[in-house]
């Protein structure tokens, strides 16, 4: 196992849109949307939602429909399971929710490989409607950082993911968004950022990219991120076994000076 913890984001980063806003969308509720948008945060909007898609007749068969017609570029899964196989833990940082990203997971074929999703809480109730709650309980225990969403800091789960790890694993943190600023700072040296190009979270950075201890590595699309994410574990892979071998060699070292040459076997005659 590599040494090495990927972090994704979902919306705009695993998927190629903001899947809240693709079920909107795609059952037609785009209006209703817009007009509640300005009178409450994010997360009872989006539970007002299916509660109001539920009342029209909407199933969770035709939620889930929609989410399978999500659009993903061709080479995420393939960067997803490749990373996998090199070793990778890999892990989503979400402010979607799990009854969204699960089902396109599912739908995927991947749910198998992460190892955890951190995200809003997201399931479907005994009446069949989704409901939807915010991953941190802002009335009672708020989060206290002034640059993310009350619902939702990043940090606090890669901060809990550095810590559960004591700093032995290096990470790679993948992202597009606003919120995705927040536990980029928390990145230590060694890590990696993949901002994507040109979206807030890249811009964000651009502002001032010496605030990161991290390496950035920005990309556009899919065969990009598949690209430089699996250079980045290749070069991590490489530098770790190079580093491993040299601890080997300095022990051997030390046997000889300790135990002299007697202690070991006799070199075999060369066939000629
Ligand atoms: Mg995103
Ligand atoms: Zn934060």
């Amino acid at each position: 196992m590599a040494g090495i913890v990927v972090v994704f984001d979902f919306d705009k980063t695993i998927i190629d849109c903001d899947s809240d806003n693709w079920v909107v969308d795609g059952l037609g509720a785009t209006d209703l949307f817009n007009q509640l948008l300005p009178t409450m945060p994010w997360n009872s909007l989006m539970d007002r939602m299916m509660k109001e898609l539920h009342s029209q007749g909407k199933t969770i068969e035709d939620i889930v429909e929609v989410l399978k017609r999500t659009p993903i570029h061709p080479r995420i899964v393939p960067a997803i399971k490749a990373a996998h196989a090199l070793g990778c833990d890999l892990r989503i940082v979400s402010d979607a929710n799990l009854f969204f990203i699960e089902t396109i997971l599912k739908h995927l074929g991947l749910q198998e490989y992460f190892s955890e999703i951190n995200t809003n809480p997201g399931y479907v109730d005994e009446e069949g409607r989704v409901r939807i709650s915010p991953f941190c309980d802002f009335t009672n225990s708020p989060h206290g950082c002034s640059l993310c969403p009350p619902n939702m800091c990043k940090s606090v789960i890669i901060e809990r993911i550095q810590a559960s790890t004591e700093g032995r694993k290096r990470m790679i943190y993948l992202g597009d968004g606003v919120g995705d600023y927040c536990p980029s700072l928390k990145l230590k040296e060694g890590d990696f950022v993949m901002p994507r190009k040109n979206f807030p979270l890249f811009d964000k950075i651009c502002q001032n990219p010496l605030a990161l201890k991290a390496e950035i590595h920005e990309w556009t699309d899919g065969e990009e991120l598949e690209h430089i994410l699996l250079n980045l574990i290749n070069t991590i892979v490489v530098e770790e076994s190079a580093a491993a071998q040299f601890i080997t060699t300095d022990c051997k070292l030390q046997t000889i000076s300790v135990s002299g040459h007697e202690a070991f076997p006799k070199a075999l005659p060369v066939q000629q």
